[in-house]
């Protein structure tokens, strides 16, 4: 089994909340961190050189948060109880 067969098996679970906010105007370096770092691909950078952040799919690992003060992410924190990631080990 191939680790995109294994990650294929989990499902995610929406949660009503954001649990990921990022900043109105955060800087463009740390911006760019994000879109390279996050394992699951949820940031990307829109037309309008935005920050977006697709939090469905997130794998919860923490890596942006580590990274990021709050002048680039105003909120992380988890899902929701019930919500978010639900891991299915191959
Ligand atoms: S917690 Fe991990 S998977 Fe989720 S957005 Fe941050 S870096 Fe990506």
């Amino acid at each position: 089994m191939t680790l995109n067969d294994k990650l294929a098996k989990n499902t995610w679970v929406p949660s009503p909340h954001q649990h990921i906010i990022p900043a109105s105007h955060p800087d463009f370096a740390a911006i760019a961190m994000l879109v390279t770092l996050c394992p699951a691909g949820r940031y990307r950078i829109n037309d309008q050189g935005s920050l977006c952040i697709d939090q469905t799919g997130c794998l919860e690992c923490g890596a942006c948060r580590m990274v990021c003060d709050e002048k680039t992410l105003i909120r992380w924190a988890y899902p929701s109880n019930g919500c978010g990631i639900q891991l299915r080990f191959g």
